[in-house]
């Protein structure tokens, strides 16, 4: 059997770690990473793999099985998508929550008419945490749903900090409020608002010069961002930064606390604690990309999310051997 040949599009930290993740995978191999940027630009970590401008793509049509895109869901997915699967099979981790409709609409016209299979809104969150919340509904309907984020550096946090007047260079983390988790897992179903949820810890090098209690003020206050959370400033010299908080972990967990009975209670736990966010989530697209693989070849073509897809298609090893081992 030939290996699934997957194609990168766009190499920042998501394709990257799609790289990684390949090569982690036998059955798969990465036939070309695809960049907008100049393509001798870009140093691939793998000997041998060719980098192609993103315009030469259709032209290779023929030797890819599989897309994962690894554009930004700002700017780039909502036009990379639905324009490739026109014409690929993909996968994409598009995670802006209110625009899911819009963007499956958009893939699902492109895919359909291209015969391809296109699978939306892959990593963790949405991912894998939103499988664990249509489980916890489904198993406990008498229950109430919890998510959880961290603690993980958030990179739209950590841009708006650096966006403030006065600030040279900073990181926001996201913290899970452990009273609040104490009390959802023991199956309370606590009513909870954004400020007894989570907590925000920033850490910030200053411009010279720049006031402190001013930056201190303007991030802790800004709307949308930090205004709902309780939020700690640290000020630090930009070695400290570089050197302690330079890498991307994140993580957090999804429960489901229900009744199944007016005396008992159960409680459904999905936790991750993750070193790297980007090598996860690129871990994760890439599992989706062997089961779009399959799915295409099946003939199940249009727009798919996680909830469409059965958790064998995922695996590489056959259903026989899947319920001989793992049921
Ligand atoms: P990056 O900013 O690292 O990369 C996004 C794109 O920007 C790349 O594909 C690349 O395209 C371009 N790019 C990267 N580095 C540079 C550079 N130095 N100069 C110019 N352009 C560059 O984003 P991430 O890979 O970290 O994340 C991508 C998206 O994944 C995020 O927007 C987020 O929404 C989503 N995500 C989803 C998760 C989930 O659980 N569903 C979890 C984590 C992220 P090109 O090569 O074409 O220039």
């Amino acid at each position: 059997r030939t290996a699934i040949r997957i194609g990168i599009v766009g190499y920042g930290n998501l394709g990257r770690g799609v790289e990684a993740a390949v090569a982690r995978n036998s059955d798969m191999a990465v036939a070309g990473i695809y960049t907008r940027r100049d393509p001798a630009q870009i140093e691939p970590m793998g000997a041998g793999v060719p980098v192609h401008a993103m315009d030469s793509l259709p032209g290779h049509k023929g030797g890819i099985d599989v897309l994962v895109l690894c554009g930004g869901s700002k700017d780039d997915l909502p036009r990379q998508s639905p324009e490739l699967a026109a014409h690929f099979s993909l996968v994409d981790s598009f995670d802006t929550h209110a625009r899911i409709p819009e963007h499956f609409a958009a893939v699902d016209a492109a895919a359909q008419a291209g015969r391809t299979t296109a699978l939306i809104s892959a990593g963790w969150d949405p991912g894998m945490f939103s499988i664990n919340r249509v489980m916890g509904e489904a198993l406990l309907p008498d229950g109430a749903t919890y998510t959880f984020w961290g603690k993980g550096l958030s990179q739209g946090h950590s841009d708006a900090v650096r966006r403030v007047p006065g600030v040279a260079g900073g990181v926001q983390y996201t913290i899970p409020v452990d009273e609040a988790v104490a009390q959802v897992r023991s199956g309370l179903r606590p009513a909870l608002t954004t400020r007894e949820k989570h907590r925000r810890e920033c850490f910030v090098v200053l411009e010279a010069g720049a006031d402190a209690s001013a930056v201190r003020k303007t991030i802790v206050t800004m709307p949308h961002y930090f205004d709902e959370y309780d939020t700690t400033v640290h000020f630090i010299g930009a070695e400290e930064l570089a050197r302690e908080h330079g890498a991307m972990p994140h993580g957090g967990f999804v429960i489901r606390s229900g009744n199944t009975s007016q005396e008992n209670k159960q409680v459904i736990e999905y936790r991750l604690q993750l070193d790297s966010n980007p090598e996860f989530t690129s871990s994760v697209l890439v599992a989706y990309a062997r089961a779009v693989h399959r799915m295409q070849q099946a003939g199940q073509w249009g727009c798919k999310t996680v909830f469409d897809v059965a958790p064998g298609l995922l695996s590489p090893r056959s259903a026989a051997e899947l319920r001989a081992q793992l049921l």
